[in-house]
């Protein structure tokens, strides 16, 4: 069997659902089983409701509640049968009135719980994949909802929890097989779970790849694919660059550090359940399903550049924290990351020198309430409004020269680097500008490292242009 995930702008309205149906009919000899995000958009609609509630806006709520039912109408009346339609209408209203009970919760109270938070994003999911089970069925495909709360076990934590495999397993082999074996294609919404005791949960945003990757670790998927809105995995975000390329082949561990770098086609767990189980993973367009994308197996065949791609987390800050002379650097750095985990911040890189440290984190200027209490390890400077560039590639393993040629393009291009980093796994090189250059800097490097390989006629910027005012 294969898993084949769908996101966001993949079953955006009908159009692209009947694309998605067609693209699921030439792969039903591979027995798929589908994992849909939800609509383009109904994720973040579904934050304003509970934003709005958590502001005792009911009306709001109400109001964009009734636009996210709208759209779901829309696509029904285009696809489905007059009968098939009323019965997906009465599960919708179902649906809506819990999520407005939800939100009359949330708007009494006066704020959402981290739980009430996450139940209200299951929505979205939740309505996409009963539609697209319906349109399946309209369009001459057999298929099956199945609930992916009931399948996917948690832990309890929000607004990220993390999947329990064997439970997940258990309960995806007594409910997918059968249907399979029927020759029906499974439908489930990606990102929603729920914790062993029944309570709703969420993956995190963007986690409906992971869901596809945990489902087809659990069924022993002979490939998974994300099927997406670009042309697979390119050598930078083409928001940035509109010059960038498709990679053809990448290995597991490179793709893995560019998703945990910012590059957003991926969720950056995704790859964990493929890799344990040497499931091979492709990301098409469902735009254009012609096009080849990429895989992404353990080990890639070298590409033209020894670099594989750029990727850039943006709303970094960086702690610069330099300790006096006579403390120990043990003892330093125990405190250090002691009092970052008190505060449920993660490390994105970290360079250390003796008794100081730099730190960049991910968040903003409201993090400046932390120096104080890193001003009891040393003095300390805080500097927000970072990013974080990542040049990443197996084959930059052990290169001499490689830093300082990357370094020579940023300086010529008057670019101020303010803390660099190498991962012990030396398949990527990190370094910190400020966030108001990092499309520059993003731009000269992919020039240098991949365009002068083979040059590409430019696109219009105005792509670009979104993306630096963005
Ligand atoms: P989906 O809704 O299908 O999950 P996402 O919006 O989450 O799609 O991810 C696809 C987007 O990721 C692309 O439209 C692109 O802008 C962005 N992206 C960032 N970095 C890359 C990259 N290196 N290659 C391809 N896409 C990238
Ligand atoms: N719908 C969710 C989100 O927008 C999950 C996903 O699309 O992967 O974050
Ligand atoms: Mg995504």
């Amino acid at each position: 069997m294969i898993v084949m995930k769908f996101g966001g702008t993949s079953v955006q309205d009908a159009v692209a659902i009947r694309r998605v149906a067609s693209i699921v009919a030439g792969r039903r000899k591979e027995q798929p089983l589908v994992v849909v995000s939800a609509m383009g958009g109904v994720t973040d609609k579904l934050v304003q409701v509970a934003e709005a509630a958590g502001r005792s806006d009911l009306s709001a709520a109400v109001e964009l509640l009734s636009g996210i039912r709208q759209r779901h109408v829309d696509a029904a009346a285009a696809m489905l049968t007059p009968d098939a339609a009323r019965a997906f209408a009465a599960e919708l209203d179902s649906r809506i009135g819990e999520a407005t009970a939800l939100a009359a919760r949330i708007a009494a109270q006066g704020s959402a719980s981290p739980a009430q938070h996450s139940h209200m994003l299951t929505f979205g999911e939740l309505l996409s994949s009963v539609l697209v089970a319906a349109a399946f069925e309209a369009l001459g495909i057999p298929s099956a909802h199945a609930d992916a709360r009931q399948l996917v076990v948690t832990d309890a934590r929000h607004p990220a929890a993390t999947p329990l495999a064997n439970p997940t397993r258990a309960r995806l082999l007594e409910a997918i097989p059968p249907l399979l074996e029927a020759g029906r294609v499974p439908v489930l919404g990606g990102f929603i779970a729920s914790s062993e005791s029944g309570e709703v949960t969420t993956l995190g945003r963007g986690g409906s790849d992971y869901s596809a990757a945990i489902i087809g670790a659990s069924l022993e998927a002979s490939r998974i694919e994300i099927w997406t809105d670009v042309s697979g995995i390119l050598t930078t975000d083409p928001r940035m660059c509109p010059t960038a390329r498709r990679i053809e082949e990448i290995s597991f561990h490179e793709a893995t550090e560019l998703a945990c770098f910012g590059a957003k086609v991926l969720h950056p767990a995704t790859l964990l359940p493929a890799i344990e189980h040497n499931i091979p993973v492709a990301v098409l367009n469902s735009h254009k399903p012609q096009e080849a994308g990429t895989i992404i197996r353990a080990s890639a065949a070298k590409g033209p550049s020894a670099f594989r791609a750029i990727a850039v987390k943006r709303k970094i800050a960086v702690f610069n924290i330099h300790a006096p002379r006579n403390v120990g650097s043990l003892r330093f750095l125990d405190d250090l990351f002691s009092l970052l985990r008190w505060h449920h911040l993660q490390s994105e890189i970290v360079a250390i020198s003796g008794a100081s440290a730099s730190v960049a984190v991910e968040g903003g200027s409201e993090l400046v309430k932390l120096t104080a209490e890193l001003e009891t390890l040393g003095n300390v400077d805080f500097e927000p409004g970072m990013a974080i560039v990542c040049l990443v590639g197996e084959d930059i393993r052990g290169r001499v020269g490689i830093a300082s040629e990357i370094f020579g393009v940023l300086a010529a291009g008057g670019i101020n680097i303010r803390m660099i980093a190498q991962g012990a796994s030396e398949i990527s090189l990190s370094f910190v500008v400020e966030e108001k250059d990092a499309v520059h800097a993003v731009q000269l490097l992919h020039r240098h490292l991949f365009e002068q390989l083979a040059p590409t006629p430019s696109h219009p910027s105005a792509a670009v242009q979104k993306a630096v005012r963005a």
